[in-house]
């Protein structure tokens, strides 16, 4: 880990990002305490999860199920709520099932039929691509009421509302804009599924303006990730 000596602590990091979010949240004219921080471990030992879990955290993230199923059997004498929150294969989709209590990433029907059915209910997010380039990680725009429609008539599933990761290459705010409209839409449609997760470490103040609900920060928190080799 690229730790400098003398640095902020993983205690210290943590205490100003929540600081930091609730500062965005009141800013925002919103209730610190209706926003979920889910700290993303990718790339990172199990050892670092329990550190997090011994500071208070409970919500964790991971993008690849392999690394996310390992930690999640390392740890699983501890109170833990994992969320996915990478892309999915389809035929590797139900194992996730076996940790993960939320899913942030659907963006596909055939994802809908391998996960649906089981229980308890798992709670899931639309992902939406905010892109131009087909090739990230997101349904089209185009393609999230026909998409919500199937998850909420999936059986074991529990729409919470959409997700998305601003590119790039626009000013974050505009993208969660457009997130925030289509998870209106998705709301109207779908009741209940009225959360919006969004935000990571340098644009959660943006995702908090704009409604996020469900924050996935990384690197503020844990610092740099390893290099993985
Ligand atoms: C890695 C990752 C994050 C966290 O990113 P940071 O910039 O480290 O905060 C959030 N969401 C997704 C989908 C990720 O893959």
């Amino acid at each position: 880990m690229t730790e400098l000596p003398g640095g902020p602590s993983l205690a210290e990091r943590l205490t100003e990002v929540t600081g930091r979010i609730a500062d965005a949240a009141r800013e925002a004219g919103r209730d610190p305490a209706d926003l979920t921080t889910i700290v993303v471990t990718k790339f990172h030992p199990a050892s670092l999860v329990r550190d997090l879990h011994a500071l208070g955290v409970r919500d964790f993230g991971e993008n690849r199920h392999q690394e996310a199923r390992e930690k999640a059997a390392e740890l699983a004498d501890l109170d833990l709520s994992w969320h996915f929150i990478g892309q999915l294969q389809t035929k590797k989709a139900r194992q996730v099932r076996d940790y993960a209590r939320v899913i942030h990433s659907i963006d596909r029907e055939p994802l809908v039929a391998a996960l649906a059915a089981g229980s308890p209910p798992l709670d899931v997010f639309l992902q939406v691509n905010l892109t131009d380039d087909p090739e990230r990680g997101g349904a089209r725009p185009v393609e999230v009421p026909a998409l919500a429609d199937a998850i909420a008539a999936a059986e074991g599933l529990r729409l919470l509302g959409v997700m998305g990761v601003a590119p790039l290459d626009e000013e974050p705010r505009a993208a969660f804009a457009r997130l925030r409209e289509l998870g209106e839409a998705v709301a109207r449609a779908v009741p209940g599924a009225t959360a919006m997760s969004a935000g990571m470490s340098h644009d959660f103040r943006e995702a908090i303006a704009e409604g996020a609900t469900h924050l996935r920060i990384g690197t503020a928190i844990t610092g740099n990730r390893p290099v993985r080799v």
